[in-house]
């Protein structure tokens, strides 16, 4: 989509601390960490939030989800992760290209504030 960070970033047009990538999904270092690691796993489609996925998402969320533990392990983390996607007004979402953080290198509160 054509004024979408998350695609921009993608395509290469912003630059990024790449982590992991293949057809399905990009993910990369996310420019303000919010814990020793923090990366943004992201499906190259185009989908605004969690509100916005259908039915014909199921296997690219599926193969998203399934990769989680490799990307995990390339960012360096080795005891366990956070894995949160904001939605939302009240989900503090800021940008509208569907993600997923991926948290980890420190013991994560619960619950979060
Ligand atoms: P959210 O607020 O859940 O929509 O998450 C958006 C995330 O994108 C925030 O954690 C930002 O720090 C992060 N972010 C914004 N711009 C960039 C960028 N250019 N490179 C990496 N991460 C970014
Ligand atoms: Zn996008």
């Amino acid at each position: 989509m054509a004024d979408c960070l998350f695609c921009k970033i993608i395509e290469g047009e912003i630059p990024s601390s790449k982590v992991y990538e293949d057809k399905d999904v990009y993910a990369f270092r996310d420019i303000e960490p919010q814990a020793p690691v923090h990366v943004l796993i992201v499906p190259k489609k185009h989908i605004e939030s969690l509100d916005d996925c259908s039915e014909e998402d199921i296997e690219l969320l599926g193969r998203v989800m399934t990769k989680v533990q490799e990307i995990a392990k390339l960012a360096g983390i080795t005891n366990g992760y956070r894995l949160v996607s904001n939605c939302g007004e009240d989900g503090f979402q800021t940008v509208n290209h569907l993600h997923f953080h991926l948290l980890g290198g420190r013991p994560l509160l619960w619950p979060p504030g």
